[in-house]
């Protein structure tokens, strides 16, 4: 094996402190940051990512508040308790929890949310954003992913990027935020002709599919990093087991750098989420005294 193996849990607990010392500050002036989880029906499906939330919360100092939901409530009244905790000043992020029942449409809901209330920046206006390169809120996978590359020693302008998966959470922000840092972007998707002509040439491959093994070393350029975003369960000799998109073993051997599944971009996403919580409670308090400013 050659490539370096990056550390997602270091560089979410480096993040995590930093955090907590914003929140701590966020607090001092009366501003504690605090989150609000919404899952609907079965929580089993979403409990695992609910409770490392609330994990990596206490840890950052930020407040967590899990809410489960029956099935049997309506978009309208989920719609109803969002606008709640829209105009609720103690209420700094709202985090909309997957899979949610059939009949609640996921982008109904994060388009009811608040954009400055918008923690996990997946709505429209946060995504818009990031074509103008204003990052106040981006989506969490995406941001984390950019941020892992950002720790390797590659000059990121003028670098070749290859983003497999155009997805409008994560490929997509990728490659605007890739972009946005002055590297020259492909975006492969599952109608690419053949997409290790794209990965080949790149000094950095992002994957985001849900493929499991669908990136293997021959399509990549020795030295290269390699960002796996993907989260596959897979039945291996041993029971099942959680991978990424890349076969990892072959890519190991040609990477200069790769992110192991689980363990890699997966802790950043969440400590991200909590960069955004902070972030969020201080826009908010910034836009309250403004307004009470406008006011006097
Ligand atoms: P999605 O299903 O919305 O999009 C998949 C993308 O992959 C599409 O753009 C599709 O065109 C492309 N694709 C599919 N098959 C392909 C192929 N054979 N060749 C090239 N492109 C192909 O998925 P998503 O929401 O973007 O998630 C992608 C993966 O990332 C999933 O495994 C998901 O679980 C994982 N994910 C991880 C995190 C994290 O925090 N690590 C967060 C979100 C999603």
């Amino acid at each position: 094996m050659s490539a370096t193996v990056i550390d997602g849990k270091a560089i979410a607990a480096r993040m995590l402190a930093a955090t907590r010392v914003e929140a701590a500050a966020l607090t001092n002036e009366g501003w504690a940051p605090r989150l609000v989880s919404i899952s609907v029906g079965d929580v089993a499906a979403a409990e695992l990512y609910v409770r490392n939330q609330s994990r990596q919360a206490e840890r950052a100092g930020v407040g967590f508040e899990a809410r489960n939901y029956p099935d049997t409530i309506s978009l309208e009244q989920l719609t109803g308790v969002l606008q709640g905790l829209n105009a609720d000043p103690r209420v700094n992020g709202i985090i909309i929890q997957r899979p949610l029942p059939q009949h609640i449409p996921v982008k109904a809901l994060q388009r009811a949310v608040h954009p400055l209330k918008d923690v996990e920046g997946m709505h429209p206006a946060s995504i818009g954003n990031i074509v103008y390169n204003d990052l106040a809120l981006g989506p969490c996978t995406a941001v984390a992913s950019v941020e892992i590359l950002k720790t390797l020693p590659l000059k990121i302008e003028g670098l070749d990027v290859t983003v497999i998966g155009h997805s409008e959470i994560v490929g997509k922000p990728i490659a605007f935020l890739m972009m946005g840092l002055g590297a020259t972007v492909t975006v492969c998707h599952h109608m690419t002709r053949q997409v290790s002509v794209h990965s080949r040439q790149a000094d950095a491959v992002f994957v985001a599919a849900g493929r499991p093994g669908l990136v293997t070393g021959e399509m990549l350029k020795p030295g290269a990093a390699l960002i796996d975003i993907g989260i596959n369960r897979i039945e291996g000799p041993d029971g099942p087991k959680t991978v990424g998109d890349a076969d990892f073993d072959s890519c190991a051997e040609v990477a200069g750098w790769i992110t192991p599944v689980p363990g890699g971009v997966g802790p950043v996403t969440v400590a991200t989420l909590m960069k955004n919580a902070v972030l969020a409670a201080r826009m908010q308090m910034e836009h309250y005294r403004e307004a009470y400013r406008a006011a006097e």
